[in-house]
């Protein structure tokens, strides 16, 4: 039971004990009429700028809500999509909600929020990403530099050359580029030279243990002096505590989000955060 490792090892709590209790095959039929059913839901978990305090951006994460069931998380059904290829619609879907999503927000008179959006392996590697991304920001009207693609290191690893192309394509139309749970995945940090990446985000396994486990100190230590070398921002993903955010404040870390400032949030929430003192 992953809880009793300790608070900081809920990363090896694996998606499969959950979707095992679950019917697969009723899980996967049911996916493909989710987007049709309008079952997907999309959540926006705030970014805030620790140099000002204010309210940068936003992650969107996907729920999704079977007619009659809970919510299911992405870790359960986010594998069930890569694996049949469901992943491609739903991503579409996901891009142009949150896209749109923005242009409301800005047409609402919201300061500016930079929409972060992630995108799996499967995704990244289909041949018509950058158009489809393209598509919903014209689509939309969504400007491209307020949008930031989230991919784990992973991705940039196989094919890298065609890993390489896409993202400077996805960098040359104006798009911000995250690698996501940073630190967590395998690969070179040639990469991080090579690429056009704008931002680091520390997974939050290592910022569960900061400032008092040694070891996680040293690593966001690290990571934020690795990436401010190499002009990238960090993003701390996971802040829970003020200790946290102090400690991530001393590294000069740009921005930080977690549970400490708000949990994923449906859309119509966001307006009563951005009015409130962090
Ligand atoms: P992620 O991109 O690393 O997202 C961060 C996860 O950490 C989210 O889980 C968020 O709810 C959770 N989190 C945020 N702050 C805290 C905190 O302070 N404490 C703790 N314990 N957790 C925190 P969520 O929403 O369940 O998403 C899980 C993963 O599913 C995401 O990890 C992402 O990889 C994937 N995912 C979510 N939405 C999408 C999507 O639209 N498309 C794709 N391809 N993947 C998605
Ligand atoms: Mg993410
Ligand atoms: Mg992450
Ligand atoms: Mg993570």
């Amino acid at each position: 039971q992953a809880k009793a490792l300790g608070r900081c090892n809920y990363q090896y709590y694996s998606p499969e004990m959950n979707a095992r209790t679950l019917d697969r095959l009723t899980l996967e039929n049911a996916l493909r009429h989710a987007i049709e059913r309008h079952e997907l839901v999309m959540l926006y978990q705030p970014q805030y700028d620790l140099r000002t305090g204010a309210m940068a951006g936003v992650e969107a994460l996907l729920r999704w809500r079977p007619h009659g069931r809970d919510m299911i998380g992405p870790d359960v059904f986010i594998p069930i999509a890569e694996e049949t290829g469901l992943i491609v619609p739903i991503g579409e879907w996901v891009l142009r909600t949150a896209c749109a999503q923005q242009v409301a927000w800005r047409q609402a008179g919201l300061p500016a929020l930079r929409m972060a959006v992630n995108l799996s392996a499967r995704q990244f590697r289909m041949s018509g990403l950058t158009a489809m991304v393209a598509q919903a920001l014209h689509d939309t009207g969504c400007e491209a530099g307020d949008v930031e693609l989230e991919i784990t290191e992973s991705v940039l690893m196989e094919r890298a050359d065609t890993a390489e192309e896409t993202l400077q394509h996805l960098s040359g139309m104006g798009v911000r580029l995250a690698i996501d749970d940073f630190g967590t995945g395998y690969s070179s940090l040639a990469y991080l030279k090579r690429f056009p990446i704008d931002v680091l985000k520390i997974d939050r396994s290592f910022i569960c243990g900061i400032p008092g486990d040694a070891n996680d100190a040293a690593i966001a230590t690290a990571v934020a002096a690795l990436a401010h070398s190499m002009q990238l921002s960090v993003v701390a993903e996971g802040v829970e505590t003020d200790e946290q955010r102090n400690f991530l404040m001393s590294l000069r870390c740009e921005y930080a989000q977690g549970y400490l400032y708000s949990k994923p949030v449906p859309a119509g929430a966001i307006a009563a955060l951005l009015g409130t003192m962090q």
